[in-house]
């Protein structure tokens, strides 16, 4: 997995804040908007290498471009808030190349969100430049996406229901504020866990750094990254100096390595 952006909505820097994180020459303390690219390698010839992105923010086209990225399998959302989902309309590039949809997994709230917002892309329509994506809602259930099988993570976002996604011992979850008991059972075994941790103080719709430590000792995850950080967190060299062992802040263009040995993955 590459972290794409570690950043929270309105990224670091922020625009026109002078604060000592926003003007840091720290390349970590740089921080896009929150995605991740997962890019599966197996010995099984059909998906030898498929790249699963989770959610496409503003920030997409830079992203793409930063990591040379030439085919995506598919799109995992978390939640249609635009520091997710706000570079949608950049997959017509993977559209032209690709010919085909772009194949996309999210929850009815983010499905309705979406279908609203960029509904262009879903009415009849006869400009062949647009867009052109499948929408596959999934709620409870583990689904196939670019060849591996996922399974949804239902978590809270103060009270808008986001998705957080397990492939195989990998967990991903972000702007959750609460994780009902029954989905932390879903976590169970993972080796790495990415969970969001907005700053240290505390805040109405995201962990926050105290809360975030508190989900991950819970969970007992090998290694834990925290993301989908504020410049009120702090610099990154002084933070990862308090960070319990195992526990990491990400960072854009940090790779992690995770093997997975009973991957269920089909063609
Ligand atoms: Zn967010
Ligand atoms: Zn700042
Ligand atoms: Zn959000």
């Amino acid at each position: 997995m590459t972290f794409l952006g570690t950043g929270t909505s309105q990224g670091v820097p922020v625009v026109a804040c002078r604060c000592g994180v926003c003007r840091s020459a720290d390349a970590r303390d740089k921080r896009l908007r929150t995605s991740a690219m997962v890019q599966i390698h197996s010995d099984n010839q059909a998906i030898k290498q498929s790249n699963i992105l989770i959610d496409i923010g503003p920030d997409f086209r830079q992203q793409m471009l930063k990591h040379e990225v030439d085919h995506l399998d598919a799109i995992l959302v978390t939640h249609a808030h635009r520091d997710h989902v706000g570079g949608l309309d950049d997959i017509r590039s993977f559209n032209y190349v690709q010919g085909r949809k772009m194949d996309i997994y999210l929850n009815a709230e983010a499905r309705r969100a979406i279908e609203r917002d960029y509904h262009y892309i879903f009415e009849p329509h006869e400009f062949p430049g647009l867009p052109e994506a499948d929408l596959h809602e999934v709620d409870d259930a583990p689904f196939v996406a670019g060849g591996v099988e996922v399974t949804p993570i239902r978590a809270m976002h103060k009270t808008l229901p986001v998705l957080g996604f397990r492939i195989g011992k990998l967990a991903y979850i972000t702007d959750a504020n609460y994780i009902a008991e029954g989905e932390m059972e879903k976590l169970k075994g993972v080796e790495v866990l990415v969970l969001n941790a907005l700053r240290k103080e505390k805040h109405f719709s995201h962990f926050c750094l105290p809360e975030a430590l508190e989900v991950i000792e819970r969970v007992g995850p090998r290694r834990a990254y925290l993301t989908h950080m504020s410049h009120e967190m702090g610099l990154h060299a002084e933070v990862a100096k308090e960070l319990p062992e195992g526990v990491e802040l990400a960072f854009d263009g940090l790779e992690v390595e995770v093997k997975s040995e009973k991957l269920k993955v089909k063609s």
